[in-house]
């Protein structure tokens, strides 16, 4: 009885190492092998070899496996980073070469229009296999998707490069008065799992920073500007309070989960 309890605690362990980053069950399996090779016996053993085969799974292994899926790293510039490096170390941070290019122009023309905004992205895609959703987002399958954080402006109405919770996710930018209220028409109409973001937060911080209404224009603007872009996500009543007129700007569907937190961008 004793034995298939623990096979289940394996087992769970796999599938949220698995369901997170993609290559942590398989490297939890290969920390028993190791461990199993080494005969001195030490505190936190498994720990430590797991720690040491997953640092270099995502740094060195996966990087060069992930191209037989045509899939590489976000590649970083003054202006485009991870919001969290959370992301990077979770391998939640692979897309196509050619979102990769995508971003490289975007980066370029926020440059040259000396804009102060920095494109932060939160979850991209994962490394490996076409199709392996990356939870919760179960369309950023196919190395096309990229999420990136809104932006924000201190006090003085200076951008900063800081989000508003420690994910990146779930801290809303709610419709004002007046402002079409999307969240609550898809409430009413029955997708009760609409704002779940707000339980993805892991807590909010920076409480004194606002939504950066010039910073997110720009950034929304420079985003949509390509032919490469499909589709960017965001929520009705911020198109409609920066007056963004691009149609390749769309609201995602009742079926999906709010974008007043996030910007989503998917190439074609
Ligand atoms: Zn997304």
């Amino acid at each position: 009885m004793k034995k298939y309890r623990k096979i289940i605690i394996h087992a769970i362990v796999f599938v949220i190492l698995t369901l997170l980053t993609q290559i942590g069950g398989v490297v939890y399996l290969m920390s028993f092998v190791f461990c199993g090779r080494i005969k001195y016996s030490f505190p936190l053993k498994g720990l430590a070899a797991f720690l040491i085969i997953y640092a270099l799974g995502t740094f060195v292994t996966t990087p060069m496996l992930a191209k037989l899926f045509n899939r590489e790293r976000i590649t970083h510039y003054d202006n485009l980073r991870p919001a969290n490096y959370m992301t990077v170390l979770m391998n939640r941070n692979y897309v196509r070469p050619e979102v990769n290019s995508y971003l490289k122009s975007v980066s370029e023309q926020l440059k040259e229009q000396d804009s102060k905004v920095c494109m932060r992205y939160l979850d991209a895609c994962f490394p490996l296999i076409d199709g392996f959703p990356l939870l919760p987002h179960l369309s950023h399958n196919d190395g096309k998707k990229i999420d990136l954080s809104l932006v924000y402006e201190n006090t003085g109405g200076k951008i900063v490069n800081s989000s508003k919770s420690v994910s990146g996710y779930g801290v809303f930018e709610g419709p004002r008065i007046g402002e079409v209220n999307q969240n609550r028409a898809c409430q009413t109409a029955g997708f009760s799992l609409y704002d779940a973001p707000k339980y993805l937060t892991l807590g909010s911080i920076n409480d004194d920073l606002q939504f950066s209404e010039n910073g997110t224009r720009q950034l929304m603007d420079a985003l949509t500007q390509h032919d490469a872009v499909d589709k960017v996500f965001l929520e009705p009543h911020l198109k409609e309070r920066l007056r963004l007129k691009h149609n390749k700007i769309r609201f995602q569907g009742c079926h999906s989960v709010r974008h007043d937190d996030h910007i989503h961008v998917q190439l074609r």
